[in-house]
């Protein structure tokens, strides 16, 4: 664990055959949490990397890593995601394919029950003229494709209910709920980074957004080179006060720094808290990983923890939530 605001990093090694990493977000996760993140990520890394040894693409084993997270509770993504002032869930998410240089995403879903599916409905060919839907048109286009939804009510957990309620107690203004306070203010985003067989590249990242926001509201997640971006030399995914991440293009300038993974994620990381000021004071916070498609990949975060894993057919692999 480290101190809000300085920026630590880890790096993956080179080499150009399959490989993954994901993270689960990154904020000051508490011990009574800890556990449930380290299932997340082993049960998604594992699905992860059993799909690439069995030759999946890259924009397969991304989507389902994500939908894996979606449905496991233990993050802010799907059930289980933060909830909005009013206390209704309002989910996020974004695709993107290196090698087609497409995306698809998605907004302000009340029902899709794995937002990231309708995502990648929306990254396929044949939809080039439609990438980003939001709302419930959005979650009714999920019902024409034959993506699952459910009721709002369905996706909201004990846990978050408690949180609402105990934020709601604290205090009712907006700003000092938000993710650029430390603490226990949830970032648990999901996201993935994948290399396949073929050397292609994607990303993708779902989010139930920051917690007591106004409804309405669209942070980085669905946002291409925010929230999530892929190129042939690259893919990204973000999480953290979406807000800055937008501003600073997390994933687009991390992706497209020219430097090692490892000095460009820091770097970007860095930059995003040098010069963008909380309203607190301190600078934004946030985490990315990147796998880049010969240099291997790094993760770099600025809040306290980061929960993340990684697997590569050569063999390194880490899954920590520190
Ligand atoms: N980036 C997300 C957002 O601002 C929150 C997170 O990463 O947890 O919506």
């Amino acid at each position: 664990m480290t101190r809000e605001g300085s920026v630590r990093c880890m790096t993956f090694p080179g080499g150009d055959g399959p490989a993954l990493i994901v993270h689960g977000g990154a904020w000051d996760i508490p011990a009574s949490e800890w556990a449930a993140h380290e299932d997340g990520l082993h049960a998604a890394r594992t699905l992860g990397a059993d799909l690439l040894r069995q030759g999946a693409a890259a924009t397969d084993v991304v989507t389902e890593v994500v939908a894996c997270m979606e449905a496991h509770g233990a993050f802010d993504a799907g059930r289980g995601s933060v909830l909005t002032h009013e206390g209704n869930v309002e989910m996020d998410a974004g695709i993107m394919c290196g090698r087609r240089a497409a995306y698809g995403a998605a907004a302000l879903l009340r029902e899709t029950v794995h937002p990231i599916r309708l995502a990648r409905h929306l990254l396929e060919a044949d939809r080039a003229l439609l990438r980003f839907a939001a709302g419930p048109e959005a979650d009714r286009m999920a019902r024409t494709f034959g993506l699952r939804t459910e009721p709002n009510a369905w996706f909201v957990c004990e846990r978050e209910a408690a949180r609402h309620a105990e934020i709601a107690r604290r205090q009712t203004d907006y700003h000092t709920s938000q993710p650029f306070h430390a603490g226990a203010t949830p970032r648990g985003t999901v996201g993935a980074v994948a290399r396949d067989r073929q050397g292609h590249m994607a990303a993708a990242t779902s989010t139930g957004g920051t917690p007591f926001r106004p409804e309405g509201r669209i942070g980085d997640t669905p946002l291409p080179g925010c929230g999530f971006f892929a190129d042939r030399a690259g893919a990204a995914s973000a999480t953290g006060w979406g807000e800055a991440i937008s501003a600073s293009l997390l994933c687009g300038r991390s992706v497209m720094d020219a430097r090692s993974p490892a000095d460009a994620a820091r770097a970007q990381i860095q930059d995003m808290y040098d010069r963008i000021p909380a309203p607190d004071g301190a600078g934004a916070t946030g985490g990315v990983i990147l796998l880049t498609a010969r240099a291997g990949g790094a993760v770099a975060w600025s809040t306290p923890r980061m929960a993340r894993a990684a697997w590569c057919a050569e063999g390194a692999s880490f899954l920590v939530v520190d």
